[in-house]
Formats: structure tokens, C-alpha cells, sequence
């Protein structure tokens, strides 16, 4: 797709300063295989993707590499890894080149080593939590003076995960008492003996994100990192390394987290809705995954208008979601095909006088955009009206059946208690203008080759709270419903539409389509949000 095309067309200022772009930008996408891609990621991945084709390269075709971030193993899966190239291409994004930190292990080792003989870096054996708190506390661990020779010996035991070697990690040596904490000796080296899904168990210890992406992005030749500002107490950090390693140093540009009310943007707080079942998946319409929000009907050029509208700002966002999905309808309406549905329930039927022999008539499916073609309009002289819709006549009022024409109030009979309409009849007045007329109704023929089943469904946030605070669980915030479904029939042109087809069902709303109409099974049709406030 034009990437510059698209961001004009989101009114997106890309005007930002970006230093040292003369002789070309790469830039790298660095996801962990931990999960499916959400749309935070969405928002990394596209501006990446952006800027380093923006300023190409011209001596290198590598300006977007995506590296898969392995170095957890307790995390990270195969099925994750193939997730996410298939969302990025969903995106439209390829990637120029794909690379995996595991490809470096060996020379981060080597690396590692190195910093150790520098003086650098030192093994330590501190308990997790003490470690917490001196660092807190600006203290020095009581191992940051051992001699090179013991750093050494104590990662080549994490190097081959024995019970002693288990207990230490190898820690930066940069600063105790820094007033950026960040600099306060990070670890960039911890064991793990569970199996890497790639490098199987050869290794036994791993490099932290604080190591492998200085180190990475500098061997890799990215010229720019770009990442979250929330980061931005790690920046120094970052640079210390490539200092110390002496590689060359890469620019840092970072841009704000994507956040939503009611909406976790962690793959630890999705994976936890995942694995309780509180989701179907990670592919469910409540997910604010990029399968998530597919399946709830998000389009993906409506997606990436969004985020490149949203742009490299700077701003901490916690965005409502009403611009997300209005963004959306401006593109599915002009294309969304016009059908037909009236809930079963609270569906009563009308009479209709005027009308020879139940034939069908042809209507264009979009009435602004006759391209889509047209549809079956099937006429009968008993149709289903929603009761609601009855309610609202009074005799001999003239209203517009939509799709067919004008028609007289002739006969109508109300429960005196509820004022639930319980018989209505209806004369035709074809030459009337449905101009003139206040109430257009949606109404089907009851002949049953003209009915298809059909279950909408419409749903909540998963969430009962706007932001999930630091040391929340998400699980003690979950709404208690989320799913609401309703029966209705549909016209009979719905049996020809595929799974995935976005269409709107006149008066009610936009839907895709779930699950296709197949051996009487109802076809299954999700609410697409207009981004109306409710
Ligand atoms: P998560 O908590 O979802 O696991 P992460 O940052 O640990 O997030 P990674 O797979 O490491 O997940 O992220 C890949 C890239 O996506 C990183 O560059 C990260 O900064 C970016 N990213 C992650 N979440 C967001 C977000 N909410 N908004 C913008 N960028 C994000
Ligand atoms: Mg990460
Ligand atoms: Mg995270």
C-alpha cells in the first residue's frame, strides 16, 4: 500500500525531527513471541514500517527487519512466532528481512564474556527481592567487587545450568546509586533451563531485553530504535551499552503507548483472559488483538488510518474507543450491502391489502453505491413488523415499507394494558412518496423460502474499570456480560453471503459475518461499533 498516501490521508504530521536520516533509515520490530499481535503492537509495527520506508536506504535493502525477541523460553512458542508474521502481513506490512535474537546467542556470549574481562559486568548471587531493594536503595551488592576470574567461573556455571550456576545472574556494572534507576547495575543475563522452541536446550541462560537490544540493534545496522516512551528512563542505559561494548551507536526515537479504556494491552493480562476462559481465544471480538478487532469487523485500512492518524505523538493516551470504530464506518459504509433483519421476538405480523400475487422485485443493495449490485425484495401480502415499530402507528397514518413503497394504516388493534399491538392492517399506496412519509420500516415477507435464521450478537467491554492500575488483576474487574445474543430472521439474500462479509441490516446496525448460513444452522452475525457513545 502507499505508505505516505495513507498517512496524508489521515491528516497524520509526520514532520518530526527525525535526526540522521541522510543517508537512510532502518528500523527493526522487535515483538516477543509471547502472544498474538494487539493493536498496541499494531501501532509499533506500522510506524516502524512507515519511517523506514519513508527514508530508504540506499545502500541496504533492509529497512524494516523484523526480530523475533526469543530470549524468554518460558514464554514463547512457535504458534506465537507464526501469529505474528501473519498479522504483520494482515497489516500490510513485510517485513525486509526477519531475524531472531536466538541467532546471536553465541556472539551475546561472546560479548558478555567480554564486558566480564572489562571489568564490566559481574556475576551476582543476590536473592531476587534483596536485589530489589538495594537497588532501590542505592546499595551496592556485595558481589560487585569479586575478581574477574570468579565472574567468569560463575557464568560459565549459569553457562551450563548447574545447581550453582542456577542462583546467579551477570549484572551491568554501571552505577549503584545513579538517580536514574535504570542505571542502577540491570541484569542482562539470567538461566532458564526450559527449552527454547528454537534453539532447543543449548543454552541454559539467556540475555535480557536491556542487553540483546543495544547489542542487536547495533550489529543488525538499525539506525533508528524506535520504541515507547515509557522506556525513556532506559534510554542511558541503552547507550552505556553500546559504550561499553564499543559497537556503534544507534538513535533512539520513541513515541507513545497505545492504551484504551477498558482495555488491557499486555500479552501477561491477555494471556490470563486466554487462559481462564473468560475469552474464546485470542482471535475472540472482544479482544483487542489484531484477529480481535478483525473479527468484530475493524477493517484494516480503517486501522492503519487510525494509528497513522494518531501519529508519532507524544501524548500518554488512554483513548474511549468512539473515534477507533467512527474511523471504521466512514469505511465500511459506502461498501456495507443493505439486507434486512427483524428479531423474532417482538416480530408481529402485518396484513397487507393492494398486493395480487407475492412476487419478487429486484432493489440495488446499496442505494449510493448501485455497483454492489442488486438484491431479491420478495413481496407478500403478510409480513413480519417489528413490534415497536407497530406501536408507533396510528390508524390511517401513511408510512414507507422501505424497499417497496408507500402504505396506509387500514386496521389497528392494541391490548389495552400494554399497548402491544396484536393485529395491524395495512393497504398499499404505491403512488405515495416515501418523501413525504416520517416512518420508513424495515419489514420481511413471512413466505418462508424469504426467511433465514439468524443470531445477532452484540458485546461489551470486557472490563468493568477504564484503566487496570500496576499490581491489578485484570480478572478482578471482569464484566459479568458480554456477550448479548438475539434471534431474528433475516431476508433471503443473506444465505449468499461468506463469513467475513461486513453488511449492514437496515435500522440496526453494521454486522460481519461470523459463521455462514449452512444445514438450517443460523448464520451468526457480529455488531460492528459505529463509535456512537452508549
Ligand atoms: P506486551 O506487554 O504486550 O507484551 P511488549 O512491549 O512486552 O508488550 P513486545 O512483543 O516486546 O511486547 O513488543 C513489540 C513492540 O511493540 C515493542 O517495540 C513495544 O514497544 C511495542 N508495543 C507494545 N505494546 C505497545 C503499545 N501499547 N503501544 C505502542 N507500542 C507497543
Ligand atoms: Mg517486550
Ligand atoms: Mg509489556
Amino acid at each position: 500500500y502507499d505508505r505516505r498516501a495513507a498517512a496524508s490521508a489521515a491528516g497524520a504530521s509526520f514532520n518530526i525531527g527525525l535526526k540522521n536520516t541522510e543517508n537512510g533509515i532502518i528500523t527493526r520490530f522487535p515483538p516477543e513471541p509471547s502472544g498474538y499481535l494487539h493493536i498496541g503492537h499494531a501501532k509499533a509495527a506500522l510506524l516502524n514500517d512507515y519511517f523506514a520506508h519513508e527514508y530508504p536506504c540506499p545502500s541496504s535493502r533492509r529497512a524494516l527487519i523484523c526480530r523475533f525477541d526469543d530470549t524468554n523460553p518460558s514464554k514463547e512458542n512457535e504458534e506465537f512466532q507464526e501469529s505474528i508474521l501473519l498479522d504483520l502481513s494482515l497489516l500490510g506490512i513485510t517485513p525486509d528481512r526477519i531475524s531472531y535474537s536466538s541467532d546471536y546467542f553465541q556472539q551475546m556470549f561472546d560479548a558478555c564474556i567480554q564486558l566480564i574481562k572489562d571489568g564490566k559486568a559481574y556475576a551476582d548471587d543476590t536473592p531476587k527481592v534483596n536485589m530489589q531493594e538495594q537497588r532501590m536503595d542505592g546499595i551496592a551488592s556485595a558481589r560487585r567487587k569479586m575478581s574477574v576470574e570468579e565472574n567468569l567461573a560463575r557464568f560459565d556455571d549459569m553457562k551450563t545450568g548447574s545447581e550453582e550456576g542456577l542462583k546467579w545472574c551477570i549484572r551491568a556494572k554501571i552505577s549503584i546509586d545513579d538517580p536514574n534507576k535504570a542505571l542502577r547495575d540491570p541484569v542482562i543475563y539470567r538461566c532458564n533451563l526450559q527449552p527454547h522452541h528454537r534453539m532447543g536446550t543449548t543454552w541454559k541462560m539467556y540475555p535480557t531485553y536491556d542487553f540483546c537490544a543495544p547489542f542487536l540493534d547495533s550489529l543488525e545496522e538499525v539506525t533508528h530504535a524506535l520504541r515507547t516512551n515509557e522506556y525513556r528512563d532506559r534510554n542511558a542505559q541503552y547507550h552505556w551499552m553500546q559504550n561499553a561494548l564499543g559497537i556503534r551507536k544507534v538513535d533512539i526515537w520513541d513515541f507513545s503507548r497505545l492504551n484504551f479504556i477498558k482495555t488491557v494491552l499486555s500479552k501477561r493480562k491477555l494471556t490470563t483472559l486466554v487462559d481462564t476462559g473468560v475469552v474464546w481465544g485470542w482471535d475472540d471480538p472482544r479482544m483487542p488483538t489484531v484477529r480481535g478487532i478483525r473479527r468484530r469487523g475493524m477493517t484494516i485500512p480503517a486501522l492503519r488510518e487510525f494509528i497513522l492518524k494518531l501519529g508519532p505523538s507524544q501524548n500518554i493516551l488512554n483513548l474511549d474507543w468512539t473515534t477507533f470504530w467512527a474511523t471504521n464506518k466512514k469505511h465500511i459504509d459506502p461498501i456495507a450491502a443493505r439486507y434486512t433483519a427483524i428479531p423474532k421476538e417482538n416480530a408481529i405480523i402485518a396484513n397487507v391489502a393492494g398486493i395480487d400475487t407475492p412476487n419478487t422485485i429486484e432493489k440495488p443493495k446499496h442505494n449510493k453505491n448501485t455497483g454492489l449490485g442488486t438484491k431479491k425484495v420478495c413481496l407478500s401480502n403478510e409480513v413480519f413488523i417489528g413490534q415497536e415499530d407497530a406501536k408507533s402507528f396510528s390508524l390511517n397514518e401513511e408510512i414507507t415499507l422501505m424497499n417497496w413503497g408507500n402504505a396506509v394504516v387500514s386496521n389497528i388493534s392494541t391490548e389495552p394494558t400494554t399497548g402491544k399491538v396484536t393485529a395491524l392492517d395495512l393497504q398499499l399506496h404505491l403512488q405515495g412518496d416515501p418523501k413525504k412519509t416520517e416512518k420508513k420500516i424495515t419489514w420481511l415477507a413471512t413466505t418462508p423460502s424469504n426467511l433465514v435464521p439468524v443470531e445477532l450478537v452484540n458485546f461489551d467491554y470486557l472490563l468493568t474499570r477504564d484503566k487496570i492500575e500496576k499490581g491489578e488483576e485484570v480478572t478482578d474487574f471482569l464484566n459479568a456480560q458480554t456477550e448479548f445474543r438475539t434471534e431474528a430472521w433475516a431476508d433471503c439474500n443473506v444465505v449468499n453471503l461468506a463469513e467475513n462479509d461486513i453488511i449492514q441490516f437496515d435500522r440496526v446496525g453494521y454486522f460481519r459475518l461470523d459463521r455462514a448460513f449452512h444445514d438450517g444452522q443460523p448464520a451468526i452475525f457480529f455488531n460492528i461499533p459505529t463509535g456512537k457513545r452508549n
